[in-house]
């Protein structure tokens, strides 16, 4: 089988041809027919910003395909099966996995980061990555329901406990921030304002759902969120840029008694604000990281009954052998893109 192996930051994936491996108890094999260029994929290859223990890898860890082999002992799936891929590969015996934490587990192994990803014609992995795609959902978008869209429904409704008439504040337009704009929207938020500093990337939200927008380049972001809420501040800051100066901004940007979720990750140290105004207003400032096979489930129900429209989000459909211009015109975002999706 073709697969896009990296071996080391600024090199150019290769295509190589590698063997397919056969599943083993517990495992099945899954045809890709689609896989998202994630921001994770362009710090390993490009910035060289998240080091991975062992190269060479195949990279690649928002997927959909359909099961071409089962392992022996594999209950409840069949050849043909449409699927998504659930990308973490959980231990199942440490205490996160047993409190149904499974992307806090101790021994992760991540597809594209620890284990052989989904840019390739097939992965081999265990079944119980697999999740049930509806039919409405096409592969394109069935590989960015998880990660892409699953991150930012998290950090939205689980983490943020987003209700209907709030107000919420979106740093950073990305690929994640855009589904946080589109959650808020289906939640009934009030109004949702989106802070960027790249034009595209803020009329891209408009498009999505955003009420108002922020250039953070016109600098005081907080004070103009505040003069947009009459003076109050919003319910909801969600961080997606993991920045000292953007978690500043949304925890700066919050009324009494409001929430900030960072999900941008980064190296940064932030600071809290003075504990008088922290604590005298009772601000909360809370992580949120990945998402539960459950939240993939959601989110591809919402997308399958067309309350989520994702097909929008998926800005580009190119083929394997291009893998590397894919992840040039991602890094460069040219063209604003929200996701390039790989079918091999
Ligand atoms: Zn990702
Ligand atoms: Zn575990």
């Amino acid at each position: 089988m073709r697969a896009a192996r990296f071996y080391a930051p600024g090199k150019p994936l290769a295509l190589e041809e590698i063997p397919a491996v056969a599943p083993g108890a517990g495992e099945a094999c899954v045809e890709i027919k689609g896989c998202g260029i994630c921001g994770t994929d362009l710090h390993i290859a490009l910035e060289g910003s998240i080091q991975l223990p062992k190269t060479p890898i195949t990279l690649g860890h928002e997927a959909a395909g359909v099961v071409a082999e089962i392992g022996p002992g594999v209950d409840g799936w069949k050849r043909g099966d449409r699927v998504a891929i659930f990308p973490n590969v959980a231990c199942g015996a440490c205490y996160a996995c047993r409190e149904g934490r499974e992307v806090l587990c101790l021994g992760a192994q991540v597809l594209g980061v620890n284990r052989d990803g989904a840019f390739a014609d097939s992965i081999t992995l265990p079944a119980t990555c697999l999740l049930p795609l509806p039919e409405a959902v096409p592969f394109t978008v069935g590989a960015i329901a998880a990660d892409a869209v699953s991150t930012a429904y998290r950090a939205v409704v689980h983490r943020g406990a987003l209700r209907s008439r709030e107000s919420v504040a979106v740093f950073g337009c990305g690929g994640l921030g855009i589904h946080g704009i589109k959650v808020a929207r289906l939640l009934g938020a009030s109004r949702i304002i989106a802070v960027d500093v790249a034009p595209g990337a803020l009329r891209r939200a408009r498009e999505a759902g955003a009420t108002e927008t922020v250039d953070a380049r016109e600098g005081d972001v907080a004070k103009r969120i505040r003069s947009l809420t009459a003076g109050e501040g919003v319910d909801l800051a969600l961080e997606f840029v993991g920045l000292k100066a953007s978690v500043t901004e949304a925890l700066r940007s919050l009324k009494r008694g409001g929430r900030c979720v960072v999900a941008g990750v980064g190296p940064d140290r932030v600071e809290l604000p003075p504990l008088r105004s922290f604590v005298g207003s009772e601000l909360s400032l809370l992580a949120s990281m990945g998402f539960t096979r459950e939240d993939v489930k959601t989110v591809m129900g919402l997308a399958a009954s067309g309350r989520l429209d994702l097909a929008s989000s998926v800005t580009d459909v190119i083929p394997l052998a291009q893998i590397n211009e894919g992840f040039r015109r991602a890094f460069a975002k040219e063209g604003d893109p929200i996701r390039i999706v790989v079918v091999p």
